[in-house]
C-alpha cells in the first residue's frame, strides 16, 4: 500500500499514477496528431496554471509542427469552485483562420471552459479543439464538446501532476484524491 500524503490540512491517496498518466498522454497526443495532421500553422494554447506540467509532457509527443502559448483564466480557490471566471490574460497571438487547440489539465463544471471558447470565438478562429487530461462528466454542465478525453473521473478533489491544493501539490509526478 503506498502511503497517504498530506498538503496543509487534507490527506490525499494516490488514485492515478504516473505511469497510467504518461500512457494516457501519449494516447491522446497520437489521436490528436493523426486527426489534425492536416492543419495549417494550429495553435496549441494551455490554460495556466494547472496544465503546465500536462502541456509539457503532451505537445512533446506532438508530431507535427505546431506553436505553444499560454493563457490564464482563473476561477478556483480551494475545493470548491467560486462560480467567478476572471479574464482572458496572456495572448498574444492573432488566431483568425486558425485551428486553436485548448489545453486543459481538468474540465469540472465547464464553466472556465464556456468562458474561454466563448472569448476565443470572437476572435474567429478557423476551429477550436478541446484536450483535457481529465474530465468529471458528472459535474459538466457545459455546452462545448470535449474532443479528447485522457480520463473521466469521479465527481471527487484531486491534486498532482500539476493541479494544486492552495498553492501545494503541483509537482507531484502522481495523482492523488482527497479522502
Ligand atoms: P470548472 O470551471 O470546469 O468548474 O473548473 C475548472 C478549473 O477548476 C480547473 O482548471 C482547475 O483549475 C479547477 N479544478 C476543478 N476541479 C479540480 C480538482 O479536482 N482539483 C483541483 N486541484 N482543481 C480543480
Ligand atoms: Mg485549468
Amino acid at each position: 500500500m503506498m502511503k497517504n500524503i498530506k498538503l496543509w490540512d487534507k490527506e490525499f491517496r494516490i488514485s492515478y499514477p504516473s505511469s497510467e498518466i504518461k500512457k494516457d498522454v501519449e494516447t491522446m497526443a497520437q489521436t490528436l496528431s493523426r486527426d489534425l495532421a492536416d492543419e495549417n500553422n494550429p495553435l496549441f494554447l494551455s490554460v495556466l496554471n494547472g496544465s503546465f506540467v500536462f502541456t509539457a509532457d503532451f505537445v512533446r509527443n506532438i508530431e507535427f509542427p505546431c506553436e505553444v502559448s499560454f493563457v490564464k483564466l482563473a476561477s478556483y480557490q480551494g475545493t470548491e469552485t467560486t462560480g467567478t471566471v476572471n479574464q482572458l490574460i496572456g495572448l498574444t497571438e492573432n488566431i483568425e483562420g486558425r485551428t486553436v487547440i485548448i489545453l486543459e489539465d481538468i474540465v469540472d463544471t465547464g464553466i472556465t471552459l464556456g468562458k474561454l471558447v466563448e472569448t476565443l470565438s470572437r476572435l474567429k478562429p478557423k476551429s477550436i479543439k478541446i484536450a483535457t487530461l481529465l474530465f468529471k462528466p458528472d459535474s459538466y454542465k457545459g455546452t462545448a464538446k470535449v474532443d479528447y478525453v485522457g480520463r473521466s473521473i469521479p465527481n471527487e478533489f484531486i491534486v498532482g501532476y500539476g493541479l494544486d491544493y492552495d498553492g501545494l501539490g503541483r509537482n507531484l509526478p502522481d495523482i492523488y484524491t482527497l479522502v
